[in-house]
Order: C-alpha cells, then sequence, then structure tokens
C-alpha cells in the first residue's frame, strides 16, 4: 500500500474478500514467489500469480517451447522461444504492476540452492520425479515452503510443504524409477491447468494467511471420473531427507540424475 487508482480497480474483488482485503493484497504485492518449471502447471499457475498481483515471480525453465507443448502449456505461443522469457513476456502484458523475472536454466543439484534463495514461497511444476525430488530436499534443507504439483493422462495430485512438517519423501521415500513421462502416456491440458490453478491458491493464501494449506494432505484428482481423493500423511521418522536419522543432508548430483530427456 497505497495503491494506485488503476491497481485499486484492478485489485477491487480481492479487496471485499474477507480472505484477502487491502492489507492480503499488499502482503501479495511484496511477495516474492519462483516457479520451477513453465510447461502445463507452470503456465496456469504463473497466469494466477500474476493476475492475483504477487509482486515478484521468478520463472525457471531451459528448455523452448515445441508445437507439441501447446495442447496444455496455454502461457505460451510463439515456439522455439524459452520457456521462461515467454512465460515473462505473458506476465508483463497481462500485469504491468508486477515483476516477472525469467532465468534460463536448469535448476540443478548445484545450482539450485542459490536460485531459491530471496524467494517467500516456490512452486515445484516439473514433469520429472528426479527434478521434483531435488527440489523437495532443496526445500526441506533450506527451510523453504513449497507446494507440490503433479499430473500426467487425465490425473494430478497436490501437496504442501512447511518446515517440520512432512515432505514429499515422507510420503514416496525414493525417486520412482522407470515411471512413464507425459511423453509416453499423454497428459489432458485442462487437468494440468486445474492443478496448476490449485498451486497458485496454495502460495496465495500461505501470502496472505488465510484458509488451510495442504500440509500433510495430498489431493489426488481424477479428471475422467471427476473425483477428489485426500489422503492424510505425517511425517515419516525414516524419511531420508527431514527423518530422524536422515542420509540426505547435502545435495549430490547423482541422486538426481535425470536418466532419459527428450
Ligand atoms: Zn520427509
Amino acid at each position: 500500500m497505497p495503491f494506485s487508482s488503476d491497481e485499486s480497480k484492478r485489485y477491487s474483488r480481492h479487496f471485499v474478500l474477507p480472505a484477502i482485503g487491502p492489507f492480503g493484497q499488499s502482503k501479495l504485492q511484496n511477495a516474492s514467489v519462483l516457479v520451477i518449471g513453465a510447461g502445463g502447471l507452470g503456465s496456469s499457475a504463473i497466469m494466477y500469480l500474476a493476475a492475483a498481483g504477487v509482486g515478484r515471480i521468478g520463472i525457471a525453465d531451459y528448455d523452448l517451447v515445441d508445437e507439441s507443448n501447446l495442447n496444455r502449456q496455454v502461457i505460451h505461443s510463439e515456439v522455439g522461444l524459452n520457456k521462461a522469457v515467454s512465460a515473462a513476456n505473458f506476465v508483463q502484458k497481462l500485469n504491468p504492476h508486477v515483476q516477472a523475472i525469467s532465468i534460463e536454466k536448469r535448476l540443478t543439484a548445484e545450482n539450485i540452492s542459490s536460485e531459491l534463495e530471496g524467494y517467500d514461497f516456490v512452486l515445484d511444476c516439473t514433469d520429472r520425479f528426479e527434478t521434483k525430488f531435488l527440489v523437495n530436499d532443496a526445500c526441506v534443507l533450506l527451510r523453504k515452503p513449497y507446494c507440490h504439483g503433479g499430473a500426467s493422462g487425465c490425473e494430478g495430485q497436490i501437496m504442501t510443504y512447511l518446515p517440520d512438517f512432512p515432505c514429499l519423501r515422507c510420503l514416496m521415500g525414493e525417486i520412482p524409477q522407470d515411471a512413464p513421462t507425459c511423453a509416453e502416456i499423454g497428459v489432458l491440458g485442462s487437468t494440468v491447468g486445474l492443478i496448476g490453478c490449485m498451486q497458485a491458491t496454495e502460495a496465495i493464501k500461505f501470502i496472505v494467511g488465510s484458509g488451510s494449506l495442504l500440509v500433510g494432505r495430498l489431493i489426488k484428482y481424477d479428471g475422467l471420473e471427476a473425483r477428489f481423493q485426500t489422503l492424510n500423511f505425517g511425517r515419516d521418522e525414516n524419511c531420508p531427507v527431514c527423518g530422524e536419522h536422515r542420509r540426505i543432508t547435502t545435495l549430490d548430483k547423482e541422486n538426481y540424475k535425470i536418466k532419459c530427456d527428450f
């Protein structure tokens, strides 16, 4: 605060919303979110974060827009452009009051910690388990709140991590081997978009301090059957990254090797 007259008009529906209000809107304005992956999940998450007025949005993606992305990665329209740049361009057109920062690199065990610094909240919008576990482990080690999202086929899932609460490895343990990729089994764009919207909602709730976060809860969504399922889970004392006798205390690139790329 204070808001310009343009901002006051733009955010007027937030101002009257008890969950946000002018004070919540100023929190959004001063907040920063890092979105890792500007694909299907990232597309809808980034659009709604930007429209909501999140002041600084980091967008990390090394990949280029391909024609086969366009059925679900709705933030992109120019084939061949880097996805982080393409998404940042979209954000600046959608809402000139927020700042979009494109990070044109693959986040790895070596560089992820420095990229996470300075952000209040992180969205894992990646599409490979190796990267998802890397994001989880980095956030746990740095005590950085984040929201995990995933989608394939016509299904998706989402959960949120806060320091001292259950993490992705409490639920899944080790990186699943030979999990099929979206290129192999296909993906329905609207399903991915819905999970991305829910991730943006988690980030907004975290920033303004309203509602209940998906902490210790995994929501599974089945788009074909139109069913949501909630799985409650607690911290696993044998969790390799947050348990009593944790074996992961630093990030080692050997643990997060991506086996196939395309
Ligand atoms: Zn854990």
